[in-house]
């Protein structure tokens, strides 16, 4: 199994999973950059994954059906239109051979999911590269909750997220962090892919942990830029994940 970046849009990327000249899409926002991808790489299209159902995810599933009638899987909540095979947390998928559980994470949509085997996670707009997605529908609480169990998987877990921000989620980071210097070198190691034209995702789990303050809501810098900003002392790894994401929707 390989996965190969389809970028989209401005910053997105369509992820597509290949084997034996056959290749599954996770997120087509966009119809025309798969169209180009199946047609350069010779690969038939055989499944699409859904995480959730932001236009910028789905919005290329009506024509990619329309051309290659395969399956659609996804959150069984609010995407039944686009999906054939609707899935609830804990069910599993077998795309090219290779099985996914799927976990639910609440917090961006309600209806988001992720999809993850060991050492693999595509989990849309849960968590970025030293970012995490806004919380449009759910709670703070629940993202929070959805993170955590982001936080417990293997660290070598390489994370497939949808979108290409880390950049401006490092400027964020080291705001939260000053004095965290993995965050420095992941800043320059970024910049270096991202001047090469090379994406800066996947990152491992591990890298997420010492450097995105969406999961560092244990590390002391963290915790004192959230007391900060409460104006107290934050009560649990709730109220310190909650104070951080507001302010980063503050800027
Ligand atoms: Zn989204
Ligand atoms: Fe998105």
């Amino acid at each position: 199994m390989q996965i190969d970046p389809i970028p989209a849009f401005e910053d997105n990327y369509i992820w597509a999973i290949r084997k034996a000249g056959k290749v599954a899409v996770v997120d087509p926002g966009e119809t025309a950059p798969v169209l180009r991808f199946l047609e350069q790489s010779g690969d038939t299209l055989c499944a699409i994954l859904v995480t959730h159902r932001h236009g910028d995810h789905i919005g290329g599933i009506a024509e990619l059906t329309r051309r290659h009638p395969v399956p659609v899987y996804g959150p069984a909540r609010e995407v039944a239109e686009v999906v054939t095979h609707p899935l609830t947390d804990g069910d599993r998928v077998t795309v090219l051979d290779a099985g996914f559980e799927v976990l639910e994470l609440p917090g961006h949509t309600l209806d988001h999911i992720a999809f993850y085997r060991p050492g693999t996670l595509f989990c849309g707009d849960t968590l970025f590269g030293a970012g995490c997605g806004r919380v449009f529908e759910g709670t703070l609480a629940q993202m929070h909750a959805s993170l955590a169990r982001l936080a417990a998987l293997p660290p070598d877990t390489q994370i497939y997220c949808a979108h290409e921000y880390t950049q401006a989620c490092l400027r964020f980071a080291k705001t939260v962090e000053p004095a965290n210097a993995t965050i420095d070198a992941r800043i320059k190691a970024v910049a270096i892919q991202r001047a090469g034209g090379q994406p800066s995702v996947p990152a491992t789990l591990a890298e997420e942990l010492a450097t995105n303050p969406f999961l560092r809501w244990q590390a002391p810098g963290v915790i004192a830029t959230a007391t900060a900003r409460l104006g107290h002392a934050p009560a649990n790894d709730a109220e310190t994940f909650a104070a951080i994401r507001i302010y980063r929707d503050s800027l």
